[in-house]
């Protein structure tokens, strides 16, 4: 986990507040609204007139959420801070105060829970987040991440799920199913590792892969980009659990069917690359990989001179009245049912070629 040459301090020797100070004592406020950080018994926010204040949490569990044999503590902590920014991008507003809740196990040192914290820090430096609170505790099974975080979005710019309806255009940013390839790297040289701990992982050669499952970026950068091409999405939600899923619960609040067109899913080269190392078909990688973190919203059919001319955004598909369900158009022109089944219909008929 770190350099064994480093003496490692266990937790005792430092005690909760020893532990509180020495992960917090560098922290530094930046927004505004942040009246009060850490160091009392609530840390005080004084909203700005004429914005709404949006509120998330995302709890992650080693085990269940991550694997420390292969997530870097310091990418872990970047991750747990980043994936709740996201959500506060999905509303299309910014992240401003984050709030962190530790569980940990005798067998973290202080240098590890440390490592974490570097990243949480980096991630709240990146987006100009301040870091106000938490809490520490320690657990019986395994690490434990519980991060909230507090935005803001003006009135009248908040976006829903619920927003859409039918004709709009379809649009994400980025590309797909990258995340997904990168675990799978992950858990096929973790393997190789088993087997073999004198193989060291050949990770360097899928630097983006990796990064985009081990360090995420939220899309707050898009949330800007729409503001200043003038771009109101009618709905929006951040990719977590992949665009077939996603979608669907834009179709659902919004009560609207899709046609997704799998030609127009954006799909990195190395992402396309590796899928077919492993055998899979790209697009069941974007659709149901997840963990993208790209987002996924709709906009009105006379934003598409505008959304087509959006460095980095893709339509990819338009809402259709909810009587005509949720479809894919395949590159062979077939129209399948935008769900579960149908992905393993299209994945076999693929593989076959
Ligand atoms: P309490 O006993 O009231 O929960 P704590 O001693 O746990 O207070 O916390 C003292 C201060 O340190 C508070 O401002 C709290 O938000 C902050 N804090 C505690 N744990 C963490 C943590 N893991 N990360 C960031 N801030 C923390
Ligand atoms: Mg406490």
């Amino acid at each position: 986990m770190e350099d064994s040459n480093e003496k490692l301090t266990p937790l005792s020797e430092l005690g909760e507040f020893g532990l509180i100070d020495k992960l917090t004592s560098d922290i530094k406020i930046k927004n505004s609204t942040t009246l009060v950080g850490i160091g009392d018994d609530a840390a005080v926010i004084k909203p700005k007139n004429d914005m709404l204040t949006l509120v998330s949490k995302d709890l992650l569990l080693e085990g269940v959420h991550f694997d420390i044999m292969y997530a870097p503590l310091k990418h872990l902590g970047y991750k747990a801070a980043v994936v709740n920014f996201s959500d506060i991008a999905a509303m299309n507003g910014k992240p401003k105060q984050l709030l962190v809740g530790i569980g940990v196990g005798a067998k973290f040192s202080v240098e590890a829970i440390e490592e974490i914290y570097i990243g949480i820090k980096k991630a709240c430096e990146v987006y100009g987040v301040d870091f106000i609170g938490g809490d520490t505790t320690s657990s019986a099974s395994g690490l434990v991440i519980s991060a909230t975080i507090i935005g803001e979005v003006e009135k009248d710019r908040i976006v829903y799920r619920k927003g859409a309806s039918p004709n709009d255009l379809i649009c994400v940013s980025g590309d797909l199913g990258g995340a997904y390839l990168g675990l799978l790297i992950l858990e096929r040289e973790k393997k190789a590792f088993q087997a073999n701990s004198d193989i060291q992982p050949e990770l360097s050669a899928h630097d983006y892969l990796l990064q985009r499952q081990l360090k995420p970026e939220a899309r707050v950068d898009v949330v800007d980009l729409l503001a200043k091409n003038n771009i109101s999405p009618t709905s929006m939600i951040d990719i977590s659990d992949g665009l077939a899923s996603d979608v669907m619960h834009l179709c659902k609040a919004s009560n609207t069917g899709c046609v997704i067109s799998e030609d127009k899913i954006p799909i990195d080269q190395s992402t396309f690359d590796m899928a077919k190392e492993f055998n899979i078909v790209p697009t069941v990688a974007a659709l149901n990989g997840g963990e993208d973190y790209e987002l996924l919203f709709t906009v009105k059919q006379s934003d598409y001179e505008k959304i087509k001319t959006t460095e980095g955004i893709s339509v990819i598909g338009y809402m259709t009245d909810v009587s005509e369900g949720e479809r894919l158009v395949t590159n062979d022109n077939e129209s399948v049912e935008l769900k579960a089944q149908g992905w393993d219909a299209l994945k076999n008929k693929r593989t076959k070629n």
